[in-house]
């Protein structure tokens, strides 16, 4: 018995001695970077330290990724600050007058830091330094830390991408032998179609912040925004010959962005070098990563008032060990150690500037609501009645921007579509948005007309005005509007009629779209008028959805149009008699039957994953219509005779290039398929015969007989320069649209793209139409290399082409872009749908 309490007492000491913070090592029973950490795992160890840190640590889920696992954010401080963690939080609030209460802020609050780990999946020395940085700042014996607490408030996110950590993480552990394999070649370090960068839809979540269309953005940025951080870093990786990158960043940096968001970059940047200097490691400062488009982890935060930074580790697909360009072998090990040293750098020179940080951060949002910079006061967006508008306020909504609806009214403005000034009417029902406010800065960027490149060597696209993306008619206005509306003007919902003839349902977008993909999948039979035609007072465009109850006998199909309308916000008009006031009657047949296509895409190697992502995202997700990804391989053998359409993301198709299967192709499209190539997909056809041509630089050609040509003696020092001249990374461009072709409906004469690289076409001559064109000085937007924007005229971007008894459609510009750009989304439902029936 004795013996047994003795054993008892051993076991509960030892149960004493367990229940204390651990590190990650302890933890997880190997040194950090030794093996890789299962995002569970580390899940777990976040549990661990919240467990054992009651006290100063606060551990919430805030949301779950696509594929189910859990997001999670850690606040971290000291115990009187977590103690009173929700008056902090609503305090900070009131700094960035940002909070409801409208109560007067403490200008003495702790400064608050953000940690976000992880966004690229197979960028992973990332998380695991996360769990060295949270022990870190709690560990007992660190005193340093136990100092910083006191004035700092860390908030970290250990895994903004835990689908994409996980598929890197499980493959890589697959094919892991006996002992790391450093050679670069090796088998480890190539990473199979479509690697751990992106999310589940294979979306690249650090181009997401702004336009939030994945979920783990959406709940990440809801969460971001009840906090609007101080200070916040996106831990990433680079290329394994890199060394280690950190602020202050790289030209171009937008105009919004204050000297102290500057000067601080700087501050924090040479915090970082003295400890990279004690330790001799490489690192480069100012080059590459820019702050300008709004939608990264570093922008964002930043048009929000923060000081916002990427730190960027060489190490993409390193694995435990990679040898690099130098003959060094860069481990897991040494990259979590640097990721962990610049989080802590971070936390200290915060600390240290407390204070001023909190001071500036005040400044920063008084400036917001009292000296917005820029030429615009306000915008007026027009509601057109289409789903884009609802689109919009949930765009507005998620990034907490305050708009109101109009009360009417004359004002005037610069209209972005003309580029002009004038004279408009402001009706009710229009969205307002006033610039004086917490994301005035934010608001500004998203919506400039053009933006101002302080350089243009930049990462990303240069034009996104958010007014062009969605297709909607805006006026920027010089001064406030404060006539304005909190109700939103009466809707007038369908009233559906037993008796009805037939209905109808305009064709205006993707919410039409969505129902049309419903009732086709309820077997319900839809045509869609060639013509517009009135009935009554109310006038129907081409394009418009038509259901009759001839056409459905024995279907429910009130009830079937009942629930659509319902799922899809959609307005349904209930018609009487098929007898038109004006245009085709019902019968006719200029109003065509829509046979519910079988929609196949190709996935693989040479597909880009991100134009593929967005593309089945948006079938699954967004139009919920099925789509069947396969192999180039399976679709020649068996899809041929299963589908009729075909879609080519943006990628590199070998059976273009070989005779034989080029060929079977064709022959498959003349016996009624339907192939909707984008972007580079529509390039390779343009190299062979299917009847599309890539316009050439004509000063090539007439280049070749000159004697002597100058402009080939390039100076070295402006190579990069030099290069810019053919640049593209990103430009709004003016398309004209044939909007009588069944490809444009839905749209005005005209329709906004995102033009991406130099490709145009020669217009189409024979079996095809010339749906949409770039004429002259149609550029808009962005920047576009001095060479490139000569070239982009005069040539075709949208096309269709009829060829036997089937189609090919060619979108030469991405129409869905990151899933922001919402005005093209109904060109693609065209091509899917209509085109060809
Ligand atoms: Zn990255």
């Amino acid at each position: 018995m004795k013996r047994i309490i003795l054993m008892l007492a051993a076991f509960m000491g030892s149960a004493v001695a367990m229940a204390q913070l651990q590190s990650p090592d302890q933890f997880l029973g190997y040194k950090i970077g030794t093996r890789y950490t299962p995002h569970y795992r580390i899940v777990q160890y976040y549990q661990h330290v919240a467990k054992e840190m009651p006290a100063q640590v606060k551990l919430e889920q805030y949301g779950e990724s696509t594929e189910g696992r859990p997001l999670l954010l850690a606040t971290v401080g000291s115990a009187e600050n977590i103690a009173n963690i929700e008056q902090v939080r609503n305090n900070n609030l009131r700094l960035a007058n940002a909070a409801r209460d409208r109560m007067a802020p403490n200008e003495n609050g702790p400064a608050i830091v953000w940690l976000s780990y992880n966004v690229h999946g197979n960028e992973t020395s990332s998380s695991e330094a996360s769990m060295m940085t949270i022990y870190e700042l709690l560990n007992p014996s660190n005193a340093q830390s136990k100092e910083w607490l006191k004035n700092t408030v860390v908030l970290i996110d250990p895994c903004l991408n835990p689908d994409g950590r996980d598929r890197y993480v499980n493959w890589y552990t697959s094919v892991l032998g006996k002992n790391v394999n450093p050679q670069p070649i090796a088998r480890e370090h190539r990473e199979p179609w479509p690697g751990g960068r992106s999310n589940h839809y294979n979306f690249d979540l650090n181009r997401d912040w702004a336009w939030q269309s994945q979920v783990e953005s959406r709940h990440r940025i809801k969460k971001y925004n009840e906090w609007l951080p101080h200070v916040h870093v996106d831990f990433h990786e680079q290329g394994v010959n890199e060394p280690y990158y950190f602020a202050p960043a790289a030209e171009p940096f937008h105009e919004v962005i204050s000297k102290w968001q500057r000067e601080f970059q700087t501050m924090i940047g040479r915090n970082h070098a003295k400890y990279f200097d004690k330790n001799g490691w490489l690192y480069f400062t100012r080059e590459r990563f820019d702050l300008f488009y709004p939608s990264y982890g570093d922008t964002y935060p930043t048009y929000s008032g923060s000081i916002g930074m990427t730190y960027e580790q060489g190490g993409i697909r390193a694995g435990l060990g990679i040898i690099n360009e130098d003959g060094d072998t860069l481990t897991l090990v040494d990259r979590a150690l640097h990721h962990h040293t610049t989080g802590m750098s971070t936390v200290e020179i915060t600390s240290q500037n407390a204070a001023r940080v909190v001071k500036e951060f005040r400044s920063y949002f008084n400036n917001a609501i009292n000296n917005p910079i820029g030429e615009f006061k306000s915008w007026v967006i027009k509601n057109d009645g289409t789903d884009r508008v609802t689109r919009l306020k949930e765009l507005l909504d998620r990034n907490q921007i305050d708009w109101s609806w109009a009360n009417g009214g004359n004002l005037s403005g610069l209209n972005y579509l003309t580029g002009k000034s004038e004279s408009f009417k402001a009706e009710k029902g229009d969205i307002v948005i006033n610039v004086n406010q917490p994301k005035g800065n934010f608001i500004k960027v998203l919506f400039e007309r053009t933006s101002k490149l302080s350089d243009s060597a930049t990462y990303d696209i240069t034009a996104w005005s958010v007014p062009f993306a969605y297709g909607l008619k805006t006026y920027g206005v010089a001064n406030y509007i404060t006539a304005v509306n909190k109700t939103a003007p009466e809707n007038t919902a369908t009233t559906f009629t037993d008796n009805a003839y037939a209905y109808a349902v305009k064709w205006d977008g993707l919410n039409s779209a969505r129902l049309l993909s419903e009732l086709l999948q309820k077997g319900i039979r839809v045509r869609y008028a060639e013509q517009p035609f009135h009935i009554g007072t109310e006038q129907f465009e081409k394009g418009t959805l038509l259901v009759t109850q001839a056409a459905n006998t024995g279907k429910p199909v009130r009830q079937a149009l009942e629930a659509a309308a319902k799922s899809t916000g959609t307005k349904v008009f209930p018609v009487a008699s098929g007898f038109v006031d004006k245009g085709y009657d019902f019968g006719s047949d200029r109003v065509r039957i829509i046979n519910a296509p079988k929609v196949a895409m190709l996935y693989g190697e040479n597909v880009s994953s991100l134009a593929m992502g967005e593309l089945w995202h948006f079938f699954d997700q967004q139009l919920e219509y099925p789509v069947t990804l396969t192999s180039a391989n399976d679709f020649m053998r068996e899809g041929m005779n299963k589908y009729n359409v075909l879609i080519l993301a943006d990628g590199m198709y070998d059976f273009f290039s070989k005779k034989e299967t080029n060929e079977e192709l064709k022959a498959w499209v003349r016996r009624g398929g339907k192939i909707i190539a984008l972007e580079n997909a529509v390039a390779q056809m343009a190299k062979t015969d299917w009847g599309i041509k890539l316009k050439e630089d004509d000063d090539d050609k007439k280049d070749d007989d000159k004697k002597a040509d100058y402009s080939l003696l390039r100076k070295y020092e402006n190579r990069e320069r030099d290069w810019l001249m053919n640049s593209m990374p990103g430009s709004i461009f003016k398309v004209e649209l044939d909007h009588t072709h069944p490809l444009g409906f839905g749209y005005p004469d005209f329709y906004y793209t995102l033009k991406q690289d130099g490709n145009i076409y020669e217009y189409i001559k024979e079996d095809g139409w010339n749906v949409g064109v770039i004429k002259k000085d149609n550029y808009v937007s962005g920047f576009t290399g001095s060479v490139l924007k000569e070239k982009l005229k005069d040539g075709l971007l949208i096309g269709a082409q009829d060829m036997g008894r089937g189609q090919v459609v060619y979108l030469a510009d991405n129409p869905i872009f990151r899933s922001f750009w919402e005005n093209g989304k109904l060109l693609l439902c065209n091509a899917v749908f209509l085109v060809g029936q």
